[in-house]
C-alpha cells in the first residue's frame, strides 16, 4: 500500500472537509481490497448514497469510511443521532472504515475495519442539541465511542503506518462473524463482557476476577438485577464462540483471540 494521499487530486478545493473527503476516498480506492471476500478492489458509491461510500463489486458488502486527522482518540464525530441509529440498526448497515492521517505530511497513519455487527447503539453517543440561537437549533449529532468497541472488533489494516497481512485481516473478520448470529442486546452484554476479559491483564482468570466489574456493568445496565449469573451466562456464550475456555472450578483461559 502507498500511505500517501494523492494530494494534486484536491486542488482546486477550498473547503478542507471536501479535500479530505476526496483524498481519504481516493486512497481507499485506491489501495483498500475488500476485507470480507477478499476481492482486490472496492468500488466507490456515488456521493448522494446516503448508506454508504465504498461497495465490493464481488460479494457486493458495502462500507461507510470516516476520517480524523491525528490520533483516533476515544471517539470520532459522526452525523445526526437519529439517522446514525435507524442506520445502524436496519438490514443493510455498513461495515465501517476508519482512517487515521497525519495532516502535515497528508499520510494514512492507521486504518480499522470495524464490521458492523459491532456497531450498536450503546456505543452511539447522543451529543447536545445545538442551541436555540444556531442555525441548525434543536439538531443533535452523536460520536461514535470506539473505545468501547473490543479490540476483536476493531481490526487494523494499518497500525502507527505499519501494514497487516491481507489474511490476518480476513480472518479476524471471519472469526467476529459468530457475533452475527446475536441480537443487538445479546451482543451488547456479550462485547460488554468481552471487554472486562480484555480489561483482565494475565492470560486466565477467575470468576472472582470477572465479577469485580459488577458495578460497572450494573451501571450500565440498570434493568439487570442479577449480574452475576448473567455474567456466567455471557462467558459460557464467549466460550462457545472460541474466545475463552473453561478450565474448571470457575477459572477461564483468553485464546488467540483475544490477544492482538
Ligand atoms: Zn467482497
Amino acid at each position: 500500500m502507498n500511505l500517501y494521499f494523492n494530494t494534486s487530486l484536491a486542488n482546486g478545493y477550498h473547503s478542507p472537509s471536501q479535500r479530505i473527503r476526496l483524498l481519504t476516498e481516493d486512497w481507499v480506492y485506491n489501495n483498500m481490497f475488500c476485507p470480507r471476500c477478499g476481492n482486490k478492489k472496492l468500488e466507490q458509491l456515488s456521493n448522494n448514497k446516503p448508506v454508504a461510500d465504498f461497495i465490493c463489486p464481488h460479494c457486493s458488502n458495502q462500507y461507510e469510511l470516516k476520517s480524523k486527522a491525528g490520533e483516533f482518540g476515544k471517539k470520532i464525530a459522526d452525523g445526526a443521532y437519529s439517522t446514525m441509529i435507524s442506520r445502524i440498526t436496519s438490514n443493510t448497515n455498513p461495515d465501517f472504515f476508519f482512517l487515521n492521517y497525519c495532516p502535515d505530511i497528508q499520510k494514512v497513519y492507521s486504518f480499522i475495519i470495524v464490521p458492523r455487527h459491532f456497531i450498536i447503539p450503546s456505543i452511539i453517543e447522543k451529543r447536545k442539541p445545538l442551541s436555540a440561537h444556531a442555525q441548525r437549533a434543536g439538531w443533535t449529532s452523536c460520536n461514535i465511542i470506539l473505545s468501547e468497541i473490543p479490540i476483536q472488533g476493531r481490526i487494523f489494516v494499518i497500525n502507527h503506518e505499519i501494514e497487516k497481512s491481507k489474511k490476518s485481516i480476513i480472518d479476524k473478520l471471519n472469526f467476529t462473524r459468530t457475533f452475527e448470529a446475536n441480537d443487538i442486546e445479546t451482543r451488547g452484554w456479550l462485547f460488554d463482557i468481552l471487554n472486562c476479559v480484555n480489561l483482565i491483564s494475565s492470560n486466565e482468570f477467575n470468576l472472582e476476577e470477572i465479577y469485580r466489574f459488577e458495578t460497572f456493568l450494573s451501571i450500565k445496565h440498570p434493568e439487570n438485577y442479577n449480574i452475576q449469573p448473567k455474567i456466567r451466562q455471557q462467558l459460557q456464550l464467549l466460550r462457545d464462540k472460541g474466545y475463552i475456555e473453561f478450565l474448571g472450578g470457575g477459572r477461564y483461559k483468553k485464546t488467540i483471540l483475544c490477544k492482538e
